[in-house]
């Protein structure tokens, strides 16, 4: 009961009585003395009438379905245990309507006017929720058992941190600590992603975004055969089961991207080999994409009768023109040269692969001399602006934002020497002209 982590309802005295009788297994509704309304959830007068003259009574804990919801994804990480569950409304037989849980079956075999009864589960010493569970015996499953649901840690073995990383590495360089290179570091396999790799990119990305010194972030591969060719082989037995395919996806695979896509600095992805399936998917996530001459790419999912799923449908349409992001999904060719993808207006740049290693090392340098905190409002700006939001909407995100920046000190400062004569003035816009020329 202790490790119950998720929220916990506060107990106000008029509640008191309800959650009391909650762990005795019972469901109390109130009673109007004055006007008769029945009245859920617990009120300190009645909504009708306004008498606090109320009673209780114990409800029978039968009840039908009215409406329901099934939750598949997007939820709280601390309900994600869960996943998917069933999110209804029931109306008691004693007339009240109340939201609720569906428990102890298949969410498949949820129907509206289901009959269903009340069961609790205990969450604190003062009270346990009251859920409900299908009246029909046979419809009814105990939920799976914790070896089952086995947690993210767990599948990925021991725990995660820098000093552990098994499939990646992790280094901060540069000038000044600016730039940290993440390196998919499984080459024997080319650098194929499995547990404890989706874990570890997961822990790096969120650990990156709280190194202060860091501008930019270079994800790569180890190795000169591949950037990533997606999910490890190994994985695939382990995807048959409803609940663990549904984990792969919405646990490892939203959480992966969304820690590079939400990481609040520049991430580069640098694809020195091949990039297929969610090794492309990767690289969708990412801020700027440089790729070898050589590289071969492309979402090979749709060979197994699948589709890109850690991204890779949803971005890839929004990452060039919908025309070519359909040949791509739909062919499941792996060969498409980074010349072709580039043509397509998928990659940043192409650079020869003798050049490669300058060539990127120049844009990370340059872009890392940058001020952090402008890199990482232009990101915001351009992410809102690009992701469904309107022109009004996201002017106003430009506004504010770059308002914001000129009021920091060094700009204010900056600012204040344009005081000085024309003279001045002309040499120093000059001068600050040059700066951004530099690459
Ligand atoms: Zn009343």
């Amino acid at each position: 009961m202790t490790d119950y982590q998720k929220p916990i309802p506060a107990i106000q005295p008029w509640t008191r009585e309800f959650w009391n009788a909650t762990k005795q297994g019972k469901l109390l509704i109130q009673k109007c003395q004055d006007c008769h309304s029945m009245i859920f959830f617990p009120k300190k007068v009645c909504p009708e009438c306004w008498s606090d003259n109320l009673c209780w009574q114990e409800a029978s804990g039968k009840a039908q379905v009215y409406t329901y919801t099934t939750q598949m994804d997007m939820v709280e990480p601390k309900f994600r245990a869960d996943l998917p569950y069933v999110i209804a409304m029931v109306d008691l037989e004693e007339g009240i309507r109340m939201t609720t849980r569906i428990v102890n079956c298949n969410p498949e075999d949820v129907t509206i006017g289901m009959n269903v009864h009340v069961v609790f589960e205990d969450i604190s010493p003062e009270c346990s929720l009251p859920m409900f569970q299908p009246a029909d015996e046979t419809l009814r499953r105990l939920p799976p058992c914790i070896d089952e649901c086995e947690s993210l840690a767990t599948r990925s073995g021991s725990p995660v941190s820098p000093d552990t990383y098994e499939t990646i590495i992790y280094d901060i360089g540069g000038k000044n600590g600016a730039v940290c290179t993440i390196t998919l570091n499984r080459p024997s396999k080319y650098n194929a992603i499995n547990y404890r790799m989706a874990a570890e990119l997961i822990d790096a990305f969120r650990r990156v975004r709280d190194e202060s010194s860091v501008g930019v972030v270079v994800l790569t591969g180890a190795g000169e055969k591949a950037f990533c060719t997606g999910g490890d082989l190994e994985i695939f037995p382990s995807l048959c089961e409803h609940k663990s395919s549904l984990n792969w996806l919405s646990h490892e695979g939203l959480d992966v991207q969304r820690a590079i896509s939400g990481c609040e600095k520049v991430v580069i992805c640098k694809i020195n080999g091949h990039c297929l399936a969610g090794g492309l998917e990767l690289a969708l996530s990412c801020d700027l994409i440089y790729a070898r001459e050589s590289a071969m790419m492309g979402a090979t999912e749709i060979n197994m009768g699948l589709l890109p799923g850690w991204g890779g449908t949803a971005r890839l349409p929004r990452s060039m023109p919908i025309f070519r992001a359909r040949e791509i999904i739909f062919s499941g060719r792996k060969d498409y040269p980074a010349k072709d993808m580039y043509d397509m207006g998928l990659l940043t740049r192409v650079f020869k692969d003798d050049e490669f290693e300058e060539q990127v090392e120049t844009v990370v340098k340059n872009i890392a001399s940058k001020k952090p905190e402008a890199l990482r409002m232009g990101k915001e700006i351009m992410a809102r602006s690009v992701d469904g939001c309107d022109i009004e909407t996201a002017l106003s995100v430009e506004r504010n934002g770059i308002q914001w920046l000129t009021y920091a000190p060094d700009v204010q400062k900056m600012m204040e020497g344009f005081r000085q004569k024309p003279s001045d003035l002309l040499a120093r816009q000059k001068e600050t002209n040059l700066r951004s020329d530099n690459k």
